[in-house]
C-alpha cells in the first residue's frame, strides 16, 4: 500500500508544483484568504471529497473514510501568506505587491492537498479516517487554529500530524523532537509618557525618548542577568517610535516587541519582571507608562510516543537521507493548539533550495523552497498517516 502511495504521489508530483506556484503567485494575507480558501474547497469537491468550508474562519476541512475500521488521523497545513515584497526573480514570483508566501504555507497546501488525492484513490483499501486541516491564519494572532479547534476540526481525531517545510536544513532531511519544539510568542507594547518641550529647555521637560532609550537597554537584563542560563528565552524590542522636529523634546515613545519561551514559568516571570523594570525606569525619569502584554500561541510541545512513531515513519521514506533531533526553535506556531487537545507531532521537512548556500530565511523578501521537499513531505505524513492504523 505504501509503495502504491508513494508512485501516485510521484506521478502528481508536477501537479503539485503546479499548485505551489499557483498559490504562490496568488498569496492572500491572514484572515483574508477568501480565494485560496474557495480554491481548496473546489479541489476536494472536483475529486468528490467530503469537504466543509468556512470552518471556524476562512478555514477548510476534507475527510476520507476507509473501507476498513481504524483510528481517525489528522494532517494539518496552513495557508496564509506575509506582508512582504516578493523580491525573487522567477516566473512564479508573487502577482500581489507587498504580499507573499514567504514562509512555504503555499508548499505545505500543495503537499496535503496531493497527498489527500493519492489517498482518497487507495480508498478501498485503508483503514480508518483521515482529515485534512487546511488552516488559515498561522502567521498572525489568535491565528487560525483556536478557532477552528472550537468549531470541530478535531472531534472525533485520535491523532494529529504537521510539518513545516524548513528552508534552512538540506532537502532530504526529518527533524523531529520530543517535548518542546517551538517557542511561546507573546507580544508586548509599552507607551511611555514624558512631558515635551523646547529642545534648548531638557531641564523643563521628562524626555520620553531617555527614557525609552533606557528602557531599551535595562530590558536586556532579563534573560541575560535573570533568567536561569539552561533556560532559552527571548526578549526582543522591535519598534521604537518617538517621531518629532529636531528641536522638540519627545512627549511620548513607544516601543513594541516579543517575548519567546518554552516553559510556562518563565514566561510568566519574565512579564513580571518587565513591569517591574518598567515602573524602576520610569520612576527615575519621573515618567508614567501603560504596558500591553498580550500571550500569543503557547510553546509547540510534541508527544513523545508520536514523535518516536513519526521517526519510525521517516525511514520508510527512501529519499529521507537524515533523520535527526532538531534544535529548539524561538519561531512560534499554532499547532501548539492542537497538541494541547490530542496527541500528535509537528517536524521539519528540509526544504533549502539548491545552490543556496545559506539560502534566504523564512521571512525574507527572497525565501524558497526546493520543491523536492514537498514530495518528501507528502511520503513521510503518508506513511505516517497509514502506519498508525497498524501501530
Ligand atoms: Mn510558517
Amino acid at each position: 500500500m505504501l509503495k502504491q502511495l508513494f508512485l501516485k504521489l510521484e506521478d502528481y508530483y508536477e501537479e503539485m508544483v503546479s499548485i505551489r506556484r499557483f498559490m504562490h503567485q496568488h498569496p492572500e494575507l491572514s484572515f483574508q484568504e477568501y480565494n485560496t480558501s474557495q480554491f481548496i474547497k473546489n479541489y476536494y469537491e472536483k475529486l468528490g471529497i467530503d469537504v466543509k468550508d468556512n470552518v471556524g474562519g476562512n478555514g477548510v476541512v476534507a475527510k476520507i473514510n476507509g473501507k476498513k475500521p481504524g483510528k481517525t488521523v489528522a494532517l494539518r497545513a496552513d495557508f496564509d501568506a506575509l506582508p512582504i515584497q516578493d523580491e525573487k526573480e522567477v516566473p512564479y514570483k508573487s502577482l500581489v505587491p507587498g504580499v507573499m508566501h514567504a514562509c512555504g504555507h503555499d508548499g505545505h497546501t500543495a503537499t496535503l492537498l496531493v497527498l489527500a488525492k493519492a489517498l482518497n484513490e487507495l480508498k478501498e483499501e485503508l483503514e480508518g479516517n483521515y482529515v485534512f486541516i487546511h488552516q488559515h491564519a498561522e502567521e498572525y494572532a489568535p491565528g487560525g487554529a483556536i478557532s477552528m479547534i472550537k468549531d470541530g476540526c478535531l472531534d472525533g481525531v485520535d491523532v494529529i500530524f504537521g510539518t513545516h517545510l524548513w528552508a534552512s536544513e538540506p532537502t532530504g532531511t526529518i527533524q523531529y523532537r520530543t517535548g518542546p519544539i517551538m517557542a511561546a510568542a507573546d507580544r508586548f507594547e509599552i507607551d511611555i509618557q514624558g512631558k515635551g518641550g523646547h529642545g534648548a529647555q531638557p531641564h523643563k521637560t521628562k524626555d520620553a525618548i531617555v527614557t525609552a532609550s533606557q528602557l531599551v537597554v535595562n530590558l536586556q537584563q532579563i534573560v541575560s542577568r535573570k533568567v536561569n542560563p539552561v533556560e532559552s528565552a527571548v526578549v526582543t524590542v522591535g519598534s521604537f517610535v518617538a517621531e518629532n522636529a529636531f528641536n522638540v523634546i519627545a512627549d511620548k515613545a513607544k516601543l513594541i516587541g516579543t517575548v519567546r519561551t518554552f516553559n510556562d514559568d518563565v514566561r510568566q516571570f519574565i512579564e513580571d519582571e518587565m513591569e517591574r523594570i518598567i515602573q524602576g525606569t520610569c520612576h527615575l525619569s519621573d515618567s508614567t507608562f501603560t504596558f500591553l502584554y498580550e500571550r500569543g500561541y503557547p510553546a509547540v510541545v510534541n508527544h513523545e510516543k508520536e514523535t518516536e512513531f513519526l521517526i519510525g515513519a521517516a525511514k520508510e521514506v527512501p529519499e529521507v537521507l537524515t533523520i535527526e533531533e532538531s534544535e529548539l526553535q524561538m519561531g512560534g506556531e499554532d499547532f501548539a493548539y492542537y497538541l494541547k487537545e490530542i496527541p500528535g507531532t509537528f517536524f521539519f521537512t528540509g526544504a533549502k533550495p539548491q545552490d543556496a548556500d545559506p539560502g534566504y530565511p523564512h521571512h525574507h523578501p527572497k525565501f524558497d523552497i526546493n520543491e523536492d521537499s514537498m514530495l518528501i513531505a507528502a511520503k513521510t505524513l503518508g506513511t505516517a498517516a497509514i502506519r498508525i492504523h497498524q501501530e
